[in-house]
């Protein structure tokens, strides 16, 4: 893979968060009782030069776009990042806090885009607390 064609990649991926966010629904128009809904994320990242981690307390409030995403710590990484729209729109759904693990799609650097191994060592760890 080329300069250009990591470029035009980047630049595909953009777009495509981009759009996501743009077409997303606001919670009050799909969950009009929903009053709010809490996220506690840490995200990490481990390589062999150490641990990067970050942790986010963030709250969405009615108004606000059902949508999550932030991107990997790993600032070599080829994937998506992580989402988690999907499931703070079942946690609002069933009326329950959510769990989970979410583990990076993509390559630990962008020389490995074609290897099938040297994924991506990094996580997103969430907590979802929807409040009615
Ligand atoms: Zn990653």
């Amino acid at each position: 893979m080329n300069r250009n064609q990591k470029e035009q990649y980047l630049q595909t991926r953009w777009q495509i968060e981009y759009e996501r966010r743009d077409v997303a629904q606001s919670i009050q128009d799909l969950f009009p009782k929903c009053k709010e809904v809490k996220l506690e994320i840490k995200l990490s990242f481990v390589s062999a030069f150490g641990k990067n981690e970050k942790e986010i307390n963030a709250t969405l409030n009615p108004c606000d776009k059902l949508y999550w995403h932030h991107d990997c710590l790993n600032k070599d990484c080829t994937g998506f990042g992580f989402s988690l729209t999907n499931e703070i729109r079942t946690a609002i759904q069933t009326r329950q806090t959510i769990e989970g693990k979410l583990n990076c799609d993509g390559k630990e650097d962008w020389k490995y885009i074609n290897n099938t191994g040297c994924s991506c060592n990094s996580s997103c760890h969430y907590k979802i607390i929807p409040l009615f």
